[in-house]
């Protein structure tokens, strides 16, 4: 087992890992910036080093200080969590060649995966179905691209080969709009993500966002853990997820998942990490690779009872998978609520102290988050102060629970999103289930 890991993030994801390496019994030194000495896994990790300021550019993607900070402190192994710099193939690189263990796929994996066309031919050459588009980057000409248009079939979607967090996408509706489209989501491209490669996909205009968590370790096996569905999104960002998905049937996840697991095997792929597919009329569309562990990784835990970051520790220290596929049975339904430190109506941001905090509990509730009486939110950073988590024997009984929850939960002080999850869990469409990623903005406007 790896015997000391940096933890190359901050907020709840950090307090997790801790905690996994606590249970393993690696030792921990949280790398923070100046504005986050007060995090409650900075207090409980054996060492913590401060790697710069408040600004995320100049502490969590400080490459540099981060890899100084796993030097003096004689880790071995660093974990980077989501966000930050998770999927960037150089910093995973940068670690290896400076003697490190980096806990997740392979650098070339992440380059890979990273660029879009490059994971969707990947994907094709490995029988993962994706949604019909151009097969790579398109090219200056207006004429070929407006052939290209017309055999998928409009509305399209123009989107950047680099892209990421919803961003750097356009949908076109008309042949009139097309080469305009092209060369905006271009410059925008080039300036967002320095490079400017666009691609084109036929714009599926109700789908649900379904996506299957594998697991693989660096002696070839790769199994999958079942799926989730993460429809419930505002501006492209996931407000709600769930395991298993509504309406998907054992025969369905078993064969789409064996082709996740395939493709694994294919890409010589390690660790943890989720293929996105767009989900319509019965049909699964591979848009994306996340070759990280994901925020809403718990409720695939919670339906499984497989700790995604102790596996993805053990897969770091060279250890084979310890389950098979056949060990793997989902139990119940979970449902997570991200909560957010933004106003439930304008989502602006909401920093401050928090004066009073009183976290839900009762049977199948499960919390993550660093937030404490006390805690400052600052404003540096990405607004999410934790997850609720509720499981349940079936998806009616997880609702209950969260809705009892959710009531429970008190954080005074700032704003929080909680009185829209409770909204949400009111609403008829929701308790069916099902519903498409455009549901909830539908819902916000009317
Ligand atoms: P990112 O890496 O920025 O998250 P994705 O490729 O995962 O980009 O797409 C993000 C979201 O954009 C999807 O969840 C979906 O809502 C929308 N989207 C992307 N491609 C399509 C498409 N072909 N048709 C319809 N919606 C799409």
């Amino acid at each position: 087992m790896l015997n000391k890991i940096v933890i190359a993030n901050r907020g709840e994801i950090a307090l997790r890992i801790l905690r996994a390496c606590r249970e393993l019994g690696i030792k921990t030194v949280a790398v923070h910036s100046a504005a986050d000495r007060d995090l409650k896994h900075v207090r409980f990790a054996d060492e913590s080093v401060c790697i710069g300021p408040a600004p995320s550019a100049e502490s969590y993607l400080n490459v540099p200080a981060i890899i100084s900070a796993a030097e003096v402190t004689d880790a071995v192994g660093i974990h980077p969590g989501y966000g930050f710099l998770s999927e960037n193939a150089d910093f995973a690189e940068r670690c290896e060649s400076s003697g490190f263990v980096f806990i997740g796929p392979k650098p070339e994996t992440i380059r890979l995966m990273g660029d879009k066309v490059s994971a969707i031919e990947a994907m094709k050459k490995s029988g993962v179905p994706c949604v019909p588009g151009s097969g790579g980057a398109l090219g200056v000409d207006p004429e070929e691209n407006i052939r290209i248009a017309r055999e998928i079939g409009y509305p399209v979607i123009i989107k950047a080969a680099g892209g990421g967090g919803g961003r750097g996408m356009r949908v076109v509706r008309s042949e009139a709009a097309l080469p305009n489209a092209v060369s905006l989501t271009k410059s925008e491209a080039l300036a967002a993500f320095s490079n400017d490669a666009v691609y084109m996909e036929k714009f599926l205009e109700n789908p649900r966002h379904i996506e299957f968590q594998m697991l693989a370790d660096s002696h070839g096996h790769a199994i999958h853990l079942g799926e989730r569905d993460c429809s419930m999104q505002r501006r492209h960002q996931k407000v709600i997820e769930e395991a298993p998905a509504p309406g998907i049937t054992e025969d369905v996840r078993r064969e789409m998942g064996e082709r996740c697991a395939e493709a694994c095997r294919k890409i010589g792929y390690r660790g943890v990490g989720t293929f996105e597919f767009l989900y319509e009329n019965g049909n699964f569309y591979f848009i994306e690779m996340n070759t990280r562990l994901q925020v809403e990784h718990p409720v695939t835990e919670m339906v499984t009872g497989v700790d995604l970051v102790a596996a993805q520790l053990k897969i770091a220290a060279g250890e084979p998978l310890s389950y098979q596929q056949h060990d793997i049975t989902l139990r119940g339904h979970a449902i997570e609520c991200r909560i957010n430190a933004e106003d439930a109506k304008t989502f602006m941001p909401s920093p401050g102290k928090i004066t009073n905090y009183h976290a839900p509990g009762g049977p199948g509730i499960r919390i993550e988050s660093h937030i404490y009486n006390g805690y400052v939110v600052p404003p540096y950073y990405d607004s999410m102060i934790g997850k609720i988590i509720a499981h349940g024997n079936s998806r009616d009984s997880a609702i209950a629970r969260m809705r009892t929850a959710l009531s429970e939960m008190v954080i005074d002080g700032i704003n929080t999103n909680i009185a829209l999850h409770e909204d949400i869990f009111r609403d008829a469409g929701f308790k069916a289930g099902s519903t498409n990623i455009h549901y909830l903005e539908k819902k916000l406007e009317s």
